[in-house]
């Protein structure tokens, strides 16, 4: 099964997305971790992406096509994938056909803006393997420590309140109209994100048909 997970920063896709990996044994792709990634490490694109990572913009189209097209080449993904953050523009999405690659679903994680204000302020991820983590709402077993490799924990440089709004608006701008394109197509599902992560893990699972 391939499915995409959309929603805004902070919306939680990260958490489902590891939520669904778990259950269906598929591979999670954030394109967003291996921009960073490729950030702390120095290599080429992650030289042109910091700029635009930590202003709150989008990567370039081409960049993170070009990315997600060697990481979905690979033998892990032959029985699925769930795409965490991406596609994040309609380009990206018509790449995404354009390679022909079939879509199952397309799992929308519905969170209002006021709500994701305050939930991007208390995250945390992982630097060694990029799990994510909540002080409040998903707190790892020992503070500062990821629970899966041991790895400090920090806040991310676009977690910053003014890079949150920037990035709200972008995703209004140019992603949010993904929902309208895959709708169209018949393979969009909607979870309120709201609750608890343990509720909004129910719906997802349930969407997902797990
Ligand atoms: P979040 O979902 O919390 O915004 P991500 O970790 O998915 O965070 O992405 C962080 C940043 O990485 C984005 O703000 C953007 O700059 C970049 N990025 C990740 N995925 C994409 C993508 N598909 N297209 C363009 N930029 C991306
Ligand atoms: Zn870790």
């Amino acid at each position: 099964m391939n499915l995409i997970l959309l929603g805004a920063p902070g919306a939680g896709k990260g958490t489902q997305a590891e939520v669904i990996s778990e259950a269906l044994n598929i591979p999670q792709i954030s394109t967003g971790n291996i921009l960073r990634e490729a950030v702390k490490n120095g290599t080429e694109y992650g030289l042109k992406a910091k700029e635009a990572m930590d202003s709150g913009a989008l990567v370039s189209d081409d960049i993170v096509i070009g990315i997600l097209k060697d990481r979905i080449a690979a033998d892990d993904c032959k029985k699925g994938f769930i795409l965490d953050g991406f596609p994040r523009t309609v380009p990206q999405a018509e790449a995404l056909d354009a390679m022909g690659v079939t879509i199952d679903k397309v799992i929308e994680i519905s969170v209002p803006d006021e709500t994701i204000k305050q939930r991007v302020s208390g995250r945390r991820v992982c630097s060694g393997c990029g799990a994510t983590y909540h002080v409040e709402f998903k707190p790892s077993k020992v503070e500062g420590k990821c629970d899966k490799c041991g790895g400090e924990t920090i806040i991310r440089k676009d977690d910053q309140p003014e890079t949150v709004l920037e990035r709200l608006d972008v995703y209004h701008k140019q992603t949010a109209p993904l929902k309208d394109y895959y709708s169209k197509q018949g393979k969009l599902e909607t979870v309120i994100g709201q609750e608890e992560v343990s509720e909004t893990s129910k719906l997802t699972l349930k969407a997902v048909g797990a």
